[in-house]
């Protein structure tokens, strides 16, 4: 069995190119056999990071224009666009309502809307959605501009109402749950009535903790099992659940892995 065949867990958003070492962590995701979907934050960074993943069988980079970046790079839409086409990764975008941002609101939903559109023009694309204070235009935007059958959107980090994630997940949409999200009382009783064939794992890394300097794989097999837990289920069955849901969204934009242990 070659390289790249294995695979012993999935990290859905993790920030790689903000670590002090990428091409070191890249090192670690693959020695630990863990497939990664490496989201950037501007599109410039874009040929550096797949520079940095070529040669790796697990990590893999997505271009994007976090919501937070909007203000100083709204020139880089253009840019964004043509990226897409080039890559069937698409993150981290979306949009952010927090206070701070709000002054770039109306430029982050046209980037955001931007992006969906041309993701769906190209079609196979899985695109990593920040939703912070945003949800209801997140979803509104999501089910304007795309089609599941063209896009699948993962909504990272979700802190929406349960009402609101059953609209998401009625169109379509996946949730990558983190650690940070198994620590607060709202999130967990969100996580417990999101459809089970849609959960996805994240570290969100070095948000949540950076991943530099501890196993990978110990902690994904731990949030494995807080989130069983938390859903009253056997860890191998969470387990099957995670791979048999990330297999289908990475065979979607022709990533496949022939086995899992
Ligand atoms: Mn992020």
């Amino acid at each position: 069995m070659s390289r790249g065949d294995i695979v012993k867990g999935f990290d859905f958003h993790c920030h790689v190119d903000l670590h002090p070492n990428p091409p070191a962590l890249i090192a670690r995701y693959d020695e630990e056999q863990i497939v990664v979907l490496a989201v950037t934050t501007t599109p410039r960074a874009w040929p550096q990071n797949r520079l940095w993943t070529q040669g790796s069988h697990y990590v893999h980079a997505a271009v994007g224009l976090h919501p937070e970046l909007v203000a100083e790079r709204y020139a880089e839409i253009d840019l964004l666009e043509t990226r897409i086409g080039e890559s069937r990764l698409v993150g981290e975008v979306g949009l952010d309502g927090s206070p701070q941002y709000r002054s770039s609101y109306e430029r982050q939903k046209e980037v955001f809307a931007r992006a969906l559109v041309t993701s769906q023009r190209h079609g196979g694309r899985i695109v990593s959605v920040h939703s912070r204070r945003a949800v209801p235009d997140t979803i509104s935007l999501i089910r304007d501009h795309s089609s599941p059958d063209d896009v699948v959107c993962i909504l990272h980090w979700f802190s929406g109402s349960a009402a609101e994630a059953k609209r998401a997940a009625d169109i379509g949409c996946y949730f990558s749950i983190n650690p940070a999200m198994l620590n607060a009382d709202r999130s967990r009783a969100l996580i417990q009535r999101l459809p089970r064939d849609r959960i996805l794992a994240e570290t969100d890394s070095p948000f949540t903790k950076p991943m530099d300097g501890c196993s990978v794989q110990a902690e994904t097999a731990s949030l494995v099992d807080e989130l069983a837990v938390l859903l009253c289920e056997k860890s191998a069955f969470v387990w099957e659940v995670i791979r048999s849901n990330s297999l289908r969204v990475f065979e979607f934009a022709g990533i496949s892995f022939r086995e899992c242990a």
